[in-house]
């Protein structure tokens, strides 16, 4: 079993999301919003920021899913859409919604897009925001939390698919690591 070190309890995750959902509807107020979950790692974080936005708060719901391919190491990183959004974004606020942003190279390609496609405006908000790995420039306008490293699981965040269902958040140390007991 790797060891699980408890880096943001599910309450103060809880209320964190709360006082985000506060954030962005105040950003927002009557504007039309479409809010858009990065799959497969927002997933939990997406459906409780969207029932703490406010309740009259015109939000329209969408997904994707991207991946990437290729070694980070080289550079030679390629981020495809595995699934591709359903709504027409065009004079549209959208606010991207994802679990991480790391080097940022996987939202740093899907604004890119996005931009293609004439929306009004378009902001980031992530769950966690790592800065150690960071590549390109990119700001994160609404942030949950900011980590500097360490390799996290929980609260939809897996390692090889496992995890997501913790309720909290976790640091994962690997079998083998010197760290690990
Ligand atoms: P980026 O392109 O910013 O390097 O990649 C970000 C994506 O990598 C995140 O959306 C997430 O899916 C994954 N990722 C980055 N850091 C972590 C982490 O600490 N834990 C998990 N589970 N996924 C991570
Ligand atoms: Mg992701």
């Amino acid at each position: 079993m790797p060891t699980f070190i408890k880096l943001i309890d599910e309450q103060d995750i809880a209320s964190r999301v709360q006082e985000l959902g506060q954030e962005i509807g105040r950003h927002y107020g009557e504007e039309p919003l479409i809010a858009v979950c990065v799959l497969k790692g927002a997933f939990l974080f997406f459906s409780d920021l969207v029932r703490a936005l406010p309740q009259n708060m015109d939000v329209r719901l969408d997904f994707v899913r991207l991946a990437s391919y290729g070694d980070r190491t080289h550079g030679a990183e390629k981020v495809e859409f595995k699934k591709d959004m359903e709504t027409n974004i065009e004079g549209k606020h959208v606010l991207v919604v994802e679990d991480i942003v790391d080097t940022g190279r996987s939202m740093d390609y899907f604004l890119k897009v996005l931009a293609l496609r004439r929306p009004k405006s378009v902001k980031v908000c992530a769950l966690i925001d790592k800065s150690e790995r960071r590549e390109v420039e990119l700001q994160v306008d609404f942030r949950g939390f900011a980590l500097d490293k360490g390799f996290v699981v929980g609260y939809g965040l897996d390692y090889a698919e496992k995890y997501r269902g913790m309720r909290s958040i976790y640091d994962l140390i690997p079998d083998g690591d010197g760290r690990s007991g």
